[in-house]
């Protein structure tokens, strides 16, 4: 195994303090705490970096708050807020492999995932929102009071956006989060997760360099108890868009009833993927693999319930499973590795805790016990067959390389299945007749159905879950308007 030898600038980041970026500076946190940041297909520490805590995050909606009332973003003219938009999608495209690099080193992930996936969709998210800033319009209003009016909407920035982001995909969740809000004119504190904080310590030194004001963006590294809470607890903050798990998504509800602020909540998912006897058989089994294996599993969308009609059914586990025995795990920064470390040693337990529970629940382990290897954080790409309904790994969210498959007979049973969860973000459906397709996929309780395809995201396709899987949308012009308060104003002539 041959590692890719990082580069001159990603080896002096690495070797730098990292601290938090505040009002355009780096600041040390007010108590000086640091914590540790490792690298997962080694268990090696990578770099350490500054823990804010409620002091430091106060001091960041502060910077936050003045950037926003003075009007440095949000007044600036369109066309020239869309150009320095555009710009960090730029400079991303720019840094692609220093950014790879360093999101393999923090995250795990193969470098070819990181290169091809991440980066690329960090910069486009950029690209994208960059041309909304001057299509912002409002409408003028038919009011029909007596007399004579002149009635219109505004949209005006929310003001101060906190954003929180997991470590699945750092950099492509932060821009997820920060093209739109930077697009519509507001001022960002972003936390984010304690696992994997470098890139996002790297894009705001980029945004910077693209022409945002200081202040507009602040990023604050620290973990979720401390930093996180106190952001979303804070008084000044007009709304909090979060991405990670239901439970601590449920929790952002309760602690921000104090302002009331707005919420964006992207969380967990347990995704049905459903396959129809008329299926390209082969082209399924591939993507239903990809859609469960990719990025270790550690994806929101995952593909982790698996539907399989009754008739080809041994041919897709047989395929899948033979796909998970031969899949090359390994250190990511390695070209030919096809799936890294999982994030950490918690994790890795985590999963595995799921593993030993659908042995010990009754399940049938297809794939999964041929080994990992030595060092790092691993968990072999793992097929249940025989499972049940209640079985913990068909019910709860694993977020690793585990795929439970089922069998289904008709139509109605698998949509029963499909939508026997409460979680409610994506799913997919593989199958030849498309009049039946299309009926499924209204029937399917999920913000995205994949057809003949899985995982498929783009920045103009709106994303977001039903049901436990969250409130609101991220992308396409909908997420405009989470971004965005609409005032009428009403004027008597
Ligand atoms: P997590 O909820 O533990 O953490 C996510 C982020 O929230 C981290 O930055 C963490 O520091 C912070 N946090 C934790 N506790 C907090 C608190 N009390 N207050 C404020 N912030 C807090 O999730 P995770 O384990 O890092 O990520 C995995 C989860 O994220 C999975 O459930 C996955 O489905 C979800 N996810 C959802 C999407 C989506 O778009 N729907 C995308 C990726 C990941």
């Amino acid at each position: 195994m041959t590692l890719v030898a990082p580069l001159a600038d990603v080896s002096s980041f690495l070797g730098r303090s990292h601290r938090l970026w505040i009002g355009g500076q780096w600041e040390d946190a007010a108590d000086g705490r640091t914590f540790v940041t490792d690298n997962p297909a080694t268990g090696n520490p990578l770099a350490t970096v500054a823990r804010a805590g409620a002091g430091d995050v106060d001091r960041a909606v502060r910077a936050a708050r003045r950037a926003f009332d003075d009007g440095r973003w949000s007044a600036m003219a369109p066309s020239a807020r869309s150009r320095i938009v555009w710009r960090i999608g730029d400079l991303i495209l720019e840094h692609t492999e220093e950014l790879a690099q360093l999101e393999t080193l923090d995250n795990g992930k193969p470098l070819s995932v990181a290169r091809a996936g991440d980066v690329p969709m960090a910069a486009d998210l950029f690209h994208y929102m960059a041309g909304w800033v001057t299509k912002l319009e409002g409408n003028t209003l038919p009011v029909s009071l007596p007399g004579e009016f002149h009635a219109y909407t505004r949209r005006e920035p929310v003001g101060v956006v906190g954003q929180i982001v997991p470590w699945n995909f750092p950099l492509a969740l932060a821009a997820w989060k920060l093209a739109p809000a930077l697009a519509t004119g507001n001022c960002i504190v972003l936390k984010p997760a304690e696992d994997t904080p470098l890139t996002a310590l790297r894009l705001a030194e980029l945004i910077a360099e693209a022409g945002v004001p200081d202040g507009v963006l602040n990023v604050i590294t620290g973990f979720g108890e401390d930093a996180g809470a106190a952001l979303v607890a804070h008084d000044d903050v007009d709304k909090v868009s979060f991405t990670g798990s239901t439970e601590v998504g449920r929790s952002l509800v309760r602690a921000a009833a104090g302002n009331l602020k707005r919420l964006t909540l992207e969380l967990g998912g347990k995704s049905p993927n459903i396959i129809l006897e008329d299926a390209d058989v082969e082209a399924a089994i591939r993507g239903a693999a990809d859609g469960i294996f990719f990025n270790q599993g550690e994806a929101c969308v995952a593909g982790s319930r698996l539907f399989v009609h009754r008739r080809i059914a041994d041919d897709v586990v047989a395929g899948i499973a033979d796909i998970a025995r031969q899949m090359r795990l390994g250190d990511g920064m390695a070209l030919d590795t096809e799936m890294g470390p999982v994030v950490s040693q918690t994790h890795q337990n985590r999963v595995s805790g799921y593993i030993r529970a659908g042995l010990e629940e009754g399940a049938t382990l297809v794939a999964g016990d041929e080994g990992t290897p030595e060092g790092g954080w691993f968990v072999r790409p793992t097929v249940f067959s025989g499972v049940r309904p209640d079985m913990r790994i068909v019910r709860e969210e694993i977020f690793g390389p585990v795929v439970s498959v089922t069998s289904f007979d008709d139509d109605d049973q698998a949509v029963a299945m499909a939508n026997d969860t409460r979680y409610g973000l994506a799913a997919g459906i593989w199958g030849r007749d498309l009049s039946r397709v299309h009926r499924l996929a209204a029937r399917i309780k999920a913000g995205t159905v994949w057809v003949n395809c899985y995982g498929v995201l783009d920045a103009s396709m709106p994303f977001g879950g039903y049901k436990e899987s969250g409130w609101g949308r991220e992308h396409g012009h909908q997420v405009l308007s989470e971004y965005t308060e609409t005032k009428s104003v009403c004027i008597q002539l």
